[in-house]
């Protein structure tokens, strides 16, 4: 099922998410609406929060083309370490359309997660998959990557951010209620 995505700013997006404490069907349904949704977005990563749901949970798929599709669905994610020095990548969040801004992070970033079955992996994620890994573990944490901008930066980001609000929810009341 495809949910609704928040936009920034709202404050569900600043909370932190909770912990899994056990995977079970009920998690494997939202990882299952979390691909649903982003596949549709499309976007290449989408964390919990963003739909509403504050357990640290978060899928990447960063080749979301059909056949070298390469979906990761990670459960608690922990990053164990990080290499490779900094790099620089022009960063979009799906919580903030229309925008993007380049972010320095770790170039490499070892993550450790629990995957749809409860059992444990580590993964090194370089590259896109490197940066997307830590821009959705950064939701969990109610961070966003504007918050890595200047903030003079991040209060025009934010103004522009609300008049798109604002213009989304008039257009939805214009639109005509289908049953
Ligand atoms: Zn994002």
């Amino acid at each position: 099922m495809i949910r609704e995505i928040l936009l920034w700013p709202h404050p569900v997006l600043r909370r932190r998410a909770l912990p899994v404490e056990a995977v079970d069907a009920s998690i494997r349904t939202l990882v299952a609406d979390m691909f649903e949704t982003m596949y549709a977005a499309p976007g290449v990563g989408l964390a919990a929060p963003q739909i509403g749901v504050l357990q640290r949970v978060l899928v990447l798929d960063t080749r979301p083309r059909q056949p070298e599709s390469q979906p990761v669905a990670m459960i608690n994610p922990r990053i164990v370490s990080t290499e490779g020095g900094l790099s620089v990548y022009r960063e979009g969040c799906l919580s903030i359309p229309g925008e993007a801004e380049e972010v320095e992070r770790p170039a490499i970033a070892t993550v450790e997660f629990l995957d749809v079955d409860g059992q444990l992996q580590q993964l090194r994620c370089e590259g896109l998959l490197g940066t997307a890994a830590q821009h959705e573990i950064d939701h969990l944490d109610g961070r966003l990557y504007v918050d890595y901008l200047p903030l003079l930066q991040r209060f025009s980001m934010r103004r522009r951010a609300r008049r798109r609000k604002q213009e989304h929810a008039e257009a939805r009341r214009a639109e005509p209620t289908a049953l």
